[in-house]
């Protein structure tokens, strides 16, 4: 977090590294994910939307072949030939400084594979107002500003889809972090008020009208700032849980898998691995419920899919926390119309779709309780549906 904007502490940054001003900002947001959890890497559906805390590049061009990276996180640039990114990345990604391999990830995966010669030299300041590990995905945010102001600057003409899946290489490859698209596609493809409802299998993605300012709804984020030690572990057995299911079942992915096939997986599996897959199969029925509900009554109509998306994670995925549940259960208690953790688990945050005048006792109530429980404070804060990537100046 700056003081400052972000826009205005990556100019400040900018000027200071290249002695001149730069030719262009760049920005992209972070995203929560309103419903569709561990769906993604089941060839599932996600429905999240972007919201307003962005992180922005400003950019100048270099003399040379050369990029140079800066970040408000950690002033100290780092420097690459670009004929050198295809060298590092990924076997040598441990000479480069983690933060860094994020930026220059994008521009590795942006120019592996095509003719590199015409691309001119980058330095790029970097600066942002997402919080980092909160669950708001600020990784997407700096691929998403990086790779757009690169697209640009390089003349590659790439559209939006195809930039969310060079910082999903960037994160995997370059980053080394195994994680799905559903945050670069939010990040690269928002609007304000409206989310978008994605198929991780053919990256179709629709943009939906969310209605929640004319409806007077804010979304609540309770970031409990607390991460178990065993979420990388619980997340590699959800994974293979998940696989061993929709091979028992002889489907390619769940996302093959109907509600109304579930009985017979019961008879087929054991319990944890049948529970597994019970969350996967009713949550993709839940995302393609809740963007059907909120076409057809509102957004005040999807209470229920955010309660039992939070109940199936809670008792059939066995990735919620106490901290978690609580927030969830007080949101509620206090008038929320739903309710429910996001993001992986294992700690993290939870979300609730509340009447924007019940904000400041929501937030009470729910600080007051987790007081009471002997938890650490949770961080409590409103998000707002907001535009993706976009040029800034
Ligand atoms: P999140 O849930 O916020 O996406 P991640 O662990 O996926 O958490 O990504 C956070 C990491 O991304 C940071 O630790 C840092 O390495 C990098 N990062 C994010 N934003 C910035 C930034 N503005 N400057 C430098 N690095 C950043
Ligand atoms: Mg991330």
């Amino acid at each position: 977090m700056t003081d400052t904007t972000p826009a205005a502490a990556a100019c400040a940054l900018f000027t200071a590294l290249a002695a001149a001003d730069p030719v262009g900002l760049w920005s992209a947001p972070g995203r929560v994910n309103l419903i569709g959890e561990h769906t993604d890497y089941n060839d599932g559906f996600v429905f999240p939307f972007a919201i307003g805390g962005r992180t922005v590049v400003a950019l100048g061009t270099r003399d040379d072949r050369r990029i140079r990276v800066v970040s408000t996180f950690d002033e100290v640039p780092v420097e690459v030939a670009l004929d050198d990114l295809d060298a590092l990345f990924p076997d040598r990604r441990d000479e480069i400084v983690e933060w860094a391999r994020y930026p220059l990830g994008v521009a590795w995966a942006l120019l592996s594979g095509r003719d590199a010669a015409d691309a001119v030299g980058v330095d790029l300041a970097i600066a942002s107002d997402v919080p980092v590990g909160a669950g708001l995905s600020s990784s997407a945010a700096i691929e998403g500003a990086t790779a757009s102001a690169l697209n640009d600057v390089w003349g590659l003409g790439l559209d939006r889809v195809a930039l969310a899946q060079a910082g999903r290489r960037a994160e995997n490859e370059a980053v080394g972090a195994p994680t799905g698209i559903m945050d670069q596609m939010a990040s690269m493809l928002g609007r304000a008020d409206a989310g978008i409802f994605l198929d991780c299998r053919s990256l179709d993605a629709e943009i939906v009208e969310l209605g929640f300012d004319t409806a007077g709804l804010d979304v609540l984020v309770v970031d409990t700032r607390v991460s178990h030690a065993h979420a990388t572990g619980g997340y590699g057995e959800r994974r293979a849980a998940c696989e061993r299911g929709a091979a028992i079942m002889g489907v390619g992915a769940l996302r093959d898998i109907a509600v109304g096939d579930l009985p017979r997986a019961q008879e087929l599996m054991d319990d944890v691995t049948f529970r597994r897959v019970r969350h996967v199969v009713t949550e993709n029925q839940r995302v393609r419920d809740a963007v059907r509900t909120l076409r057809e009554d509102g957004p005040r109509a999807i209470g229920g899919l955010l309660d039992a998306s939070h109940a199936s994670m809670r008792d059939d995925f066995e990735i919620s926390t106490p901290e978690l549940d609580l927030a969830v259960a007080v949101a509620r208690d206090a008038g929320a119309i739903g309710a429910r953790m996001t993001g992986g688990g294992f700690g993290g945050s939870a979300i609730a779709l509340i009447d924007r005048a019940l904000v400041p006792a929501t937030t009470a109530a729910i600080a007051a309780a987790f007081a009471d429980a002997g938890y650490g404070a949770p961080h409590i804060f409103t998000v707002h549906p907001s535009q993706g990537a976009r040029r800034d100046a």
